[in-house]
């Protein structure tokens, strides 16, 4: 019987469990580190569209990860007035479901615990080498067959081998937080008000809670201050007061950053997730785009089934999954230039502009394209 392969993945983010649950399937023996003293997930909710969605299905993991997650019809983008700008439908062959993160993420560590990976918290990373040696904090050094670099966009293991093309720290900052569910809140439509460059964002998710996302951009003092500045939200968008008034004391930012790297593979080493190419979460789509980008390496590396052929595998992958990482990457950009960047002097044409790109099929088609990919393996 052939010696089961061995993988070193740093960061149990969604990217370094998908990872590591997907070879795990495939009979690799794969330890996987974090280095938090616990497994948490912060977040709120996340689109996990049809790519993720069959990723989900392909690892067994769709079930409980959606279990009370809304099914999306519609992504609506309205000005602060609520009068709709553009559309985007979704229907079975086209999903776009919104689950809590923490249902997500703790579906993926069940998944991963299933599968016999060995989970190790406070297990901090400082670099990786091309032969494949994940390097501690500890000072212990690990050797495996492969060793994945999941570990965020602030990513050590990507400086530690020379990968960083652009680390953009951004303009934009975005607030996530939960708010109770009312009786009379849409559960099916995902409605982005945008109001100038500031954008709230109603996510309907879970039977209980339902997630907003506030964009603005980082010199705007009073949109970025903790706790919200309630005042403010509903003075920029009259028509979703009700949801600002159900607005929690607290909430979270991040700065809304993006990273290039010149490389994601090295020798035995590979760079996955926000490490390899953190975008502007606009679309949605970059977890989803981590997660396609794990089941291209374990099915290349399935075809391949030769430790020694690992360094090539990597980088066929890499040349097979970046054209759609950068797709993402590029229309996320486009979508946050059209959208909040739209100069200020142009503002009154900016509806009319959205309503007619989003009209063509050369937008939903660049919109979307990361949500539909199909992972490659998936069979029906
Ligand atoms: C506001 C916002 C909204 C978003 N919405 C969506 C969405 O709707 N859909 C979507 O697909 N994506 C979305 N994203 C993007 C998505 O959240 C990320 O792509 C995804 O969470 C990144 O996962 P990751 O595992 O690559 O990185 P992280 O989540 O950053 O995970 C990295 C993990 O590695 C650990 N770690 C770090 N350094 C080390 C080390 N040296 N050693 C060991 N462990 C380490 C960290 O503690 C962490 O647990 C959004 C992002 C933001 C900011």
């Amino acid at each position: 019987m052939m010696k089961a392969r061995t993988a070193e993945i740093a960061g149990a983010g969604l990217a370094g469990l998908v990872m590591a649950a997907a070879l795990a399937q495939k009979g690799w023996r794969v330890v996987l580190h974090e280095r938090s003293p616990e497994l948490r997930m912060f977040g709120a909710g996340i689109w996990v569209w049809e790519s993720g969605l069959k990723v989900l299905e392909m690892l067994g993991a769709f079930e409980q990860a959606t279990r009370r997650a809304r099914i999306i019809q519609e992504w609506r983008v309205a000005d602060e007035t609520g009068d709709v700008l553009a559309s985007i439908e979704f229907d079975s062959g086209a999903r776009l479901y919104l689950p809590l993160r923490e249902d997500l993420y703790d579906a993926l560590i069940a998944r991963c615990v299933d599968l016999r990976v060995e989970l190790r918290t406070s297990s901090e990373a400082v670099a990786m080498r091309p032969d494949g040696t994940l390097v501690m904090a500890s000072g212990e050094e690990r050797k495996a067959d492969l060793v994945v670099a999941a570990d965020g966009v602030n990513s050590k293991l990507r400086d530690s081998v020379g990968a960083t093309r652009l680390r953009d720290y951004g303009l934009e900052v975005g607030i996530r937080l939960l708010i109770d569910q009312r009786p009379s809140d849409p559960t099916d439509v995902v409605t982005e008000y945008w109001n100038g460059p500031l954008r709230l964002l109603y996510n309907p998710c879970s039977d209980t809670k339902n997630y907003i996302f506030l964009g603005a951009p980082l010199e705007d003092e009073r949109a970025n201050t903790l706790p919200i500045d309630r005042d403010y939200w509903a003075e920029k968008f009259p028509v979703a007061a009700d949801y600002v008034a159900r607005f929690e004391v607290d909430g979270r930012w991040d700065r809304i950053g993006a990273v290039r790297c010149s490389s994601w593979s090295n020798g035995r080493t590979a760079i996955i997730g926000d490490a390899a190419h953190g975008l502007p979460p606009n679309l949605g789509q970059q977890a989803m785009t981590a997660f396609v980008n794990a089941m291209a390496m374990v099915a290349l590396l399935e075809e391949s089934n030769n430790p020694d052929d690992i360094p090539n595998v990597l980088a066929r992958w890499e040349r097979q999954q970046k054209p759609l990482a950068n797709h993402v990457q590029e229309w996320s950009y486009i979508y946050g230039i059209v959208v909040a960047h739209w100069p200020a002097s142009l503002m009154s044409l900016r509806g009319d502009a959205l309503r007619f790109l989003s009209s063509t099929k050369w937008l939903r088609e660049g919109i979307t394209r990361g949500g539909f990919a199909v992972p490659p393996g998936y069979r029906k």
